[in-house]
């Protein structure tokens, strides 16, 4: 099928999902399907942590892991030089277990070998695991392409009990990739843009992004704070649930808008570009919305919840204080070059970004 030029739509989604604590041990009974033979791609810190664990789960199943640390930069070259490690053995799926670096080699590993994927994340702090994007870069650390598997991966596999255990920053870099989903996906229906799969989005995706947010509302700040407390609750389990699966959903069946295009400018300036993606996200939906001409009672609401968990609402907060006029129109100006700029309601230019820029400053200071 060809992406854009179509009527209707398609929906996508990873074959499993399985969520819950101590969920690694149960990783061979996942794999086992898939194969006798995986090739398995660890982050070295987590390889340490969980090597023996991994090991002995594929043992139970008669699945035989190669594992792979993988540290560096996910570059079409490092990526072969994983391929040439095979010596000519074709395993019979990729597994990529970690943060993301980890699980973008796997996938990338998988597509150029037309492999199944199975992705482990140890954190969520973005739902790049349940989607078939494979963020690419080059040797200077500067994103060149998102390439896309052919299938979604084949199974998701999250232990809330490693989730916990991490350091609270990367959850909440995920609640901000996840909070902006409905909105995006709002933006994409109303507007005449398309998903990831190329279509208009199916009223489901659209549903799963909207679920999103309302749980994230619901159960972000017990969720956070148990995570803070290193528990695994039911709050966490719902607030991972909605950042790695309901997310992931969303935007590859609802599409993405303006608060991603937003990252296409905050990448190239001082101090935000050092910012994770998901703060970055929770910053730019506040952008979002000011640019829909929200009122100020709603952006003021949702300003609350981020201010409640932590999440950046100033450009000071991403690592931009005393932003000049220059500078937040050189953020509208990249701004306008991302393909989701059609999934608004109503188009907006690099003035409109800027002013709900500076509109956002104005409310984030008297919120
Ligand atoms: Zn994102």
């Amino acid at each position: 099928m060809t992406p854009g030029d179509m009527q209707g739509f398609i929906f996508g989604a990873p074959h499993r999902y399985c969520q819950g604590p101590g969920m690694i041990d149960r990783l061979g009974e996942v794999l086992a399907p898939l194969g006798a033979s995986t090739l398995v791609v660890v982050d070295g810190f987590v390889l340490d942590l969980l090597g023996a664990r991994i090991a002995v789960s594929c043992a139970k199943t008669g699945v035989t892991p190669a594992i792979r640390a993988f540290d560096g930069e996910i570059t079409y070259p490092a990526i072969d030089a994983l391929i040439a490690g095979l010596e000519g053995q074709r395993p019979d799926a990729a597994v990529g277990i970690g943060g993301g670096k980890a699980l973008d080699a796997a996938k990338a590993v998988a597509l150029k070998l037309g492999l199944p994927v199975v992705t482990v994340p140890t954190i969520a702090s973005n739902d790049s695991p349940t989607s078939a994007a494979i963020a690419m870069y080059d040797d200077a650390h500067t994103m060149i392409a998102v390439d896309r598997l052919h299938r979604s991966p084949e199974a998701v596999v999250v232990d809330t009990a490693l989730i916990a255990a991490a350091p609270v920053r990367f959850l909440l870099a995920g609640i901000g990739d996840a909070l902006s989903k409905k909105f995006e996906a709002d933006g994409c229906l109303a507007g005449t843009g398309v998903t990831p799969f190329g279509t208009r989005p199916g009223l489901t995706g659209v549903a799963i992004a909207d679920a999103c947010y309302r749980t994230l509302r619901r159960h972000g700040a017990a969720g956070v704070a148990a995570a803070r407390a290193g528990k695994v609750t039911a709050d966490l389990e719902a607030v991972v649930e909605a950042t790695l699966l309901m997310s992931g959903l969303g935007f590859e069946n609802g599409g993405l808008s303006l608060a991603h295009s937003l990252t296409r400018g905050l990448v190239k300036v001082r101090g935000a570009r050092d910012a994770p993606h998901g703060d970055q996200i929770a910053w730019a939906l506040l952008v979002q919305l000011a640019a829909e001409g929200r009122d100020d009672a709603f952006i003021r609401d949702v300003i609350g919840f981020h201010r409640e968990l932590g999440l950046p609402f100033t450009l000071a907060a991403l690592g931009m204080p005393d932003a000049t006029a220059a500078e937040i129109a050189e953020i509208a100006d990249w701004t306008m070059t991302a393909p989701h700029l059609r999934n608004l309601a109503a188009p907006v230019d690099a003035a409109v970004i800027a002013a709900a820029i500076k509109r956002l400053e104005t409310l984030a200071g008297h919120a």
